[in-house]
């Protein structure tokens, strides 16, 4: 019937964090946005899915991030089409049987990807099964400004891009203006709606109340300089002349177990607070009041939103090498590779140079994009809505893909 909950299917898959941060984001405001219209369901299809080399894809990402020289190769050479084509068409012939089953089992009004590598078979998918026209298909693209081109596909029908120089590239890739709409990336609307004292979140995270803080992280594998950095921080936070501290230290080291081990491991002369994977990130950034972290677009776009100065030690090659000037260029902070500049840096942050930390502040304020998920949302109901009264989407009346091929 017309009034029936419509399926939205987000696609992601678990590298990172920032892609199921991005998934997550966009469900929690269409749930504020829409109540029960529609029903959410977040799936890393890949991986339920699909054989080698898809489901493997989160080891596989960590493993040549690790390797740094090896994922420049990886993200340099899929990036000419005709390479990323063959390649994607090749898996598509594969593994199109198990793709098609994970999308016809979850019968979607609406699928969103939020993942480079997941437009083209499930597009391919959608055409196939005759289900183009009744299903909508929309890449909400969580790359700042260099992305990978796989990330863009003709067939979609709405392409959301969180940057200017994103949509230039849409163009340049074959993308209709009107497919196109730039609101910035989607972070969770618990940065943007539920906001806290800074005094009661540091209560609640049993902080010290007055010492100023400095949140030290890696994106959701924890990488980067962590450890280097934080015992440099333990050094320069530390006021030897009056032997007190200066400032105190928040390190969240997400999924890299060893890491917090060892750091918990470590003797400080400052508060320090080591801890795993969080779930309530929004509470940490807003009990601190700077963070350093590898240029991941999820953290600075959410670190934005917070007002917290930034210091880049690290980026991703290729999709966030351009995370760099975008934050630097626009006053919101630095990049250092050097974690004993790092360091001293945010020593004079705490107290020299607090003028120039409260201007950061600021910038980083005005770049921020908290309402950029629900204009998502609201676009995507639009056009279903457009679409009017949808019609039961007959899902298994058609032949099936893999046969055609
Ligand atoms: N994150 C989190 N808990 C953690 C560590 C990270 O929720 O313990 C989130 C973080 O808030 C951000 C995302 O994971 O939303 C990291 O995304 P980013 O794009 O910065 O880097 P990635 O991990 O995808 O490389």
């Amino acid at each position: 019937g017309a009034n029936r909950t419509k399926n939205v299917l987000i696609l992601m898959s678990d590298t990172g964090g920032g892609h199921r941060a991005s998934a997550e984001a966009i469900r929690d405001a269409f749930r504020i946005e829409f109540g029960d219209e529609y029903n959410i369901i977040v799936k890393d299809v890949w991986k339920e899915y699909t054989g080698w080399p898809l489901n493997n894809m989160e080891s596989q990402y960590k493993f040549m991030v690790k390797h740094v020289q090896l994922w420049k190769v990886a993200f340099h050479s899929t990036s000419p089409r005709w390479i990323h084509s063959l390649y994607l068409a090749a898996v598509a012939a594969f593994y199109a049987k198990q793709v098609e089953a994970g999308l016809m089992e979850y019968k979607p009004d609406i699928i969103i990807s939020v993942h480079p590598l997941m437009q083209h078979i499930p597009v391919w998918v959608l055409k196939w099964q005759g289900l183009q026209k009744k299903v909508i298909f929309v890449t909400v693209i969580t790359d700042l400004s260099t992305c990978h081109p796989t990330w863009f596909h003709p067939g979609v029908n709405r392409c959301y891009c969180p940057s200017n120089e994103v949509s230039k590239k849409a163009i340049e890739e074959g993308l209709n203006e009107s497919q196109i709409r730039v609101y910035g990336l989607p972070i969770r609307p618990s940065f943007a709606r539920a906001v806290f004292s800074k005094d009661d979140l540091r209560a609640e995270l049993e902080m010290d109340p007055a010492l100023p803080a400095v949140l030290l992280m890696g994106g959701g594998e924890g990488m980067g300089p962590v450890k280097k950095t934080a015992k440099a921080l333990g050094d320069t936070l530390f006021d030897k002349d009056v032997e007190r501290p200066i400032g105190q230290l928040v390190i969240i080291c997400g999924r890299n177990k060893s890491l917090a081990e060892s750091l918990e491991a470590l003797e400080w002369k400052i508060p320090v607070k080591v801890r795993g994977f969080e779930t309530q990130m929004q509470k940490w950034m807003g009990a601190c009041d700077c963070i350093i972290t590898k240029a991941g677009p999820g953290t600075i776009a959410e670190a934005l939103i917070r007002g917290l100065p930034i210091i880049l030690n690290d980026y991703i090659p290729g999709q966030e090498k351009g995370n760099v000037p975008y934050v630097v260029n626009n006053g919101a902070g630095i990049f250092t590779r050097d974690h004993k500049e790092t360091a001293r840096i945010v020593a004079e942050w705490f107290s020299t140079r607090t003028d120039e930390l409260r201007r950061m502040s600021e910038n980083a304020r005005k770049l921020a994009q908290p309402e950029a998920v629900f204009d998502i949302a609201k676009d995507i109901h639009e056009l279903a809505r457009q679409r009017g009264p949808l019609a039961d989407i007959p899902y298994e009346l058609t032949s099936s893909f893999s046969s055609l091929i």
